[in-house]
């Protein structure tokens, strides 16, 4: 590889949208990508539905339509073949992931899994988890060659040292990174918090940081906005908010949808079922990240197979997968289908996602049974999904609460932490409004997708 004078970073994606990032940082010899996301939105003009690209041809379709970058030595033969593009041996120093939400992981389903990818030691596990749970082959990343730290352990990769410092976020186990490059530090946050159960690791970050004196502060904006549709509940305010909720729905069914990555939600619902007297009933794929999580002591989650009032829901299905048999034996009698909880809905709060609404039809809640949203608020109002989530809660008469604790700093918060931190560049990703950032920052540079951004 050659000598590089000057410190650059190119913005493969995250500009202007919120989600899909993909920034490559180049010092000397170190060529390291900051995670490897896929946009929310991805080729939503061509596609919609069931209408998607041909996953058989990996990357084909993706390039044709100018979907994807076409960066050498990033992507593996297999994701290559099929395409124009040459395959060519790996030409980066390491994937550095911060957390494991699908807009910052999903396309190492197409990375040469011979380029190491480092991220914390819990999210390596709930990354485990998800592979095995996915239900179609295009959500599953394959296999890499997983490097695992815990907050504070350094990598140095060809002279650049990246040190991990954990932050707040609606998934455990994310991290922001300091990367100590010979121009000086660059501080990237990922995605982070300020309410949640452990605002302290946001803080621990932002003195990290703060300490490090860095040349530029690559930070996420997603409620850097006009307006906030995310709201300011906190994390335990959505448990003091459901607990009074379901207290008056005594004779009802309660039902809740979550994202299914957020183990804090997860252990927040679990937790008003045991306050109101109800029990749990999650969905299989939850059921499995909670027994999977327990390997990692450092994350703090019910232990399934013990909790009397945790149960699995049963949709007999006419073919189950082997990881959710294993589920059902290890749960014995606390294994539970929408017939039984039809005859006592008064005893369960139950997981019901978008994709599983059907269920309704047998579990027979009555009327006015609470529906709690506990996800974002959707942010298009033609949302089809949505029009469609009320359409089967005005069929079965139920009442909708929304109760939800973002996974992101406040554009106030975002403000506060710029200015305690007083990096000599901010350059915004993972936002709608980046030209927002020069009301609340000084030194503002935007990232361009087109061209890398040198650093001074
Ligand atoms: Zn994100």
């Amino acid at each position: 590889m050659t000598r590089r004078a000057v410190t650059k970073l190119t913005f493969y994606g995250g500009v202007a949208e919120i989600g899909g990032n993909k920034i490559l940082l180049e010092d000397r010899d170190a060529r390291i990508f900051l995670d490897m996301g896929a946009p929310f939105d991805l080729g939503e003009d061509y596609f919609v539905e069931f209408l998607g690209p041909r996953d058989r041809f990996g990357l084909r379709d993706y390039f044709a339509l100018d979907l994807m970058p076409r960066i050498p030595g990033l992507y593996s033969a297999e994701a290559l073949l099929p395409t124009d593009m040459a395959y060519e041996p790996p030409a980066f120093s390491g994937i550095f992931i911060t957390h494991v939400h699908y807009d910052h992981t999903q396309h190492l389903r197409y990375v040469d899994p011979t380029i190491p990818v480092h991220l914390g030691e819990g999210a390596r596990t709930i990354l485990e988890s998800l592979d095995t749970t996915a239900r179609t082959p295009m959500m599953r990343l394959g296999s890499h060659a997983y490097a695992t730290f815990r907050s504070g352990q350094s990598t140095t990769l060809d002279g650049v040292e990246i040190e991990p410092v954990h932050v707040d976020h609606s998934a455990p186990a994310a991290y922001g990174y300091l990367v100590h490059t010979s121009a000086g530090t660059v501080a990237y946050t990922g995605d982070l918090r300020h309410h949640g159960p452990m605002k302290r690791l946001t803080e621990d970050f932002i003195e990290a940081a703060r300490a490090a004196k860095p040349i530029a502060l690559i930070t996420e904006g997603t409620r850097v906005a006009p307006d906030d549709p995310r709201g300011s509940l906190a994390e335990a305010d959505v448990k003091e908010n459901a607990i009074r909720l379901l207290g008056s729905a005594k004779d009802k069914l309660a039902l809740v949808t979550f994202p299914g990555r957020d183990v804090d939600r997860i252990r927040t619902f679990f937790e008003t079922a045991q306050a109101v007297g109800r029990k749990f009933v999650a969905n299989a794929k939850t059921a499995h990240l909670l027994m999977t999580l327990k390997k990692d002591t450092h994350i703090q989650v019910p232990d399934i197979a013990k909790e009397s009032d945790f149960f699995l829901y049963d949709r007999q299905m006419r073919k189950v997968d082997p990881w959710e048999r294993e589920l059902q034996d290890k749960l014995g009698d606390r294994v539970v289908t929408a017939e039984e909880m039809a005859k006592r809905p008064s005893e369960f709060l139950v997981q019901l996602d978008f994709w599983h609404l059907p269920e309704l039809v047998d579990l027979r809640p009555p009327a006015g049974s609470p529906f709690i949203h506990s996800k974002s608020e959707p942010f298009e109002e033609d949302d089809v999904n949505d029009a469609v989530l009320q359409h089967w809660l005005d069929r079965f008469h139920l009442r909708r609460h929304q109760l939800h604790a973002s996974g992101h700093l406040s554009e106030r918060e975002v403000g506060e932490m710029i200015r305690a931190i007083d990096p000599k560049i901010v350059l915004p990703v993972h936002t709608e409004h980046p030209e927002r950032f020069t009301q609340i920052a000084r030194h503002v540079v935007q990232p361009d997708r087109t061209r890398p951004t040198e650093l001074p």
